[in-house]
């Protein structure tokens, strides 16, 4: 059975890069009848986050992304989080010292703050930089430095090439370290810090083997470690893992997502009031479409339940995906559409929108009230967050001078024709009797509707858009219609 894991190190709020791995790890897993897990790789102390182990639980929890298997739920592998399996990483380190594949390193770091200035000097430069000095010490001297109680890290014994390995979506690759002939310096790479834990390298083979992974998506930026990570499993025996490297998703400015950027993190998102719905829609298309056969809908529009019965490895793509806000909020509308007709999500909605409108209309903002304007002109939002911006002449007056709207239809209008129209108005307005005024006043200024509206929507709304005009008028009362008419031509 397939088994896949997300596997982030809590050093940050979770961004919509480690969204997407997330996703299409969790993907593959649902479609295949597998187990995804999440392991927390928090074995590099220096860099730890208070507060990011939490929002990486309650941001994969927002988006509907459950795991099989994980901290605090457990399962039969664990423990889940690194920085708890320290016993299984020294037992297995010892494995690999027994049988060569590894030596401790006692080198001083000033010793290795040579060496690395040393290889930056070399023609042409590098950063392998290591002599293997230690490898070559003998028993004895070993037992004297450990007695001694001398710092030591634990190095592999890296293979003279390393071996070409297979990636699922790129195929065949053979990357080797940039190395200089003239001067023998090995990457052996550090496999036991001298604080006794591991490194990324390390943990991550290990613990891919004893959970039984057998598919590791993840970013590109890990595609020159992929190497490093086969030679560890050959020297255990062991056989590695699928690879799949996705590419990086890229801002409009082309610059790598970063995590500490804030604007990018899922709770951010979620914040800005983004759903959860098209967050997901949106990440997982960017690196993946199913072809137009596959998906019977022509629209991009798909549910996570909906991704599950698609995905699968075939149609990921290779380029960079760049990021275009307009593409979030554009499914935004949608899912927020489809919510507005479904009568407990609205009440949902409502929950939202009621306290943020109380605080800046006051009592005015009755539960009724904000039920209705969101059944009746919610098509007008992007997100509920745009409610007292968009709605605010529902409960209070329309600012005919501060209003940009209204300023702008003032300036592109004949003053004595938008009088001359609301003046048909004066009045008027009654009970269902809308339509018919308009028509009269069609009729007797001989104009066409388009002026009509436009005035009465100056009126009404200081020309904010998102309500037809009779939707208004009911919303408002025939009471406040008439008043604001009567306000506009005085
Ligand atoms: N801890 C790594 C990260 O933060 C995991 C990379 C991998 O999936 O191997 O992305």
């Amino acid at each position: 059975a397939v088994r896949t894991r997300f596997a982030p190190s809590p050093t940050g709020m979770l961004h919509i890069g480690s969204l997407r791995t997330a996703l299409y790890n969790y993907l593959l897993a649902r479609n295949t009848g597998g187990q995804f897990l999440l392991r927390l790789e928090d074995t590099d102390q220096n860099r730890l986050v208070l507060g990011a182990e939490k929002n990486i639980y309650q941001s994969l929890k927002w988006c509907g992304i459950k795991y099989d298997e994980g901290p605090i739920i457990g399962g039969p592998h664990g423990p889940y989080r690194q920085s708890e399996r320290t016993e299984i990483y020294r037992a297995h380190i010892d494995t690999l010292l027994d049988s060569g594949h590894a030596y401790r390193c006692f080198c001083s770091k000033e010793r290795l703050e040579k060496l690395r200035d040393s290889a930056k000097k070399l023609q042409p430069p590098t950063t392998v930089s290591y002599d293997r000095h230690c490898a070559n010490l003998d028993d004895q001297e070993i037992k004297r430095k450990l007695e001694q109680g001398m710092p030591y890290t634990v190095r592999l014994k890296s293979p003279d090439q390393y071996p070409t390995f297979h990636d699922l979506l790129h195929g065949s690759l053979n990357i080797q370290p940039q190395v200089n002939k003239n001067d023998v310096r090995y990457d052996d790479p550090i496999l036991v810090k001298s604080d006794n834990l591991p490194t990324y390298h390390f943990a991550n083979v290990i613990d891919d083997h004893l959970m039984e992974i057998t598919h590791v998506i993840r970013g590109e930026e890990w595609l020159p470690s992929t190497q490093k990570h086969i030679a560890i499993y050959n020297a255990f025996g062991w056989s590695p893992p699928k690879f799949v490297h996705i590419p990086l998703l890229t801002s409009s400015e082309d610059k790598k997502l970063s995590k500490r950027k804030g604007d990018s993190s899922v709770i951010n998102l979620r914040d800005k009031g983004v759903l959860p719905e098209a967050l997901v829609n949106f990440c997982v298309l960017f690196g993946w479409s199913p072809p137009r056969n596959m998906a019977s809908t022509s629209h991009e529009c798909f549910s996570l339940s909906e991704f599950e019965r698609l995905f699968n490895l075939n149609y990921l793509t290779k380029g960079n995906a760049k990021v275009d806000d307009k593409k979030l909020w554009f499914f935004n509308k949608h899912y927020l559409q489809l919510q507005l007709e479904e009568p407990a999500s609205l009440r949902h909605l409502v929950k939202q929108v009621l306290p943020r409108a109380q605080e800046h209309f006051g009592p005015a903002a009755t539960n009724e009230k904000v039920t209705t304007i969101l059944q009746t002109c919610g098509k007008a939002l992007t997100t509920v967050h745009e409610f007292n911006d968009l709605f605010y002449y529902f409960f209070r007056k329309p600012d005919f001078n501060h209003s940009t709207l209204a300023q702008n239809f003032l300036r592109s209008h004949e003053s004595s024709e938008v009088l001359a129209i609301l003046e048909t108005f004066r009045g008027k307005i009654g009970a269902s009797n809308v339509d018919s005024v308009i028509q009269g006043t069609k009729d007797t200024l001989q104009i066409s509707k388009r002026p009509i509206f436009e005035s009465l929507r100056f009126a009404l709304a200081g020309s904010q858009p998102g309500a037809k005009i009779p939707i208004l008028i009911n919303i408002l009362g025939i009471g406040e219609a008439n008043n604001r008419i009567a306000e506009a031509i005085a």
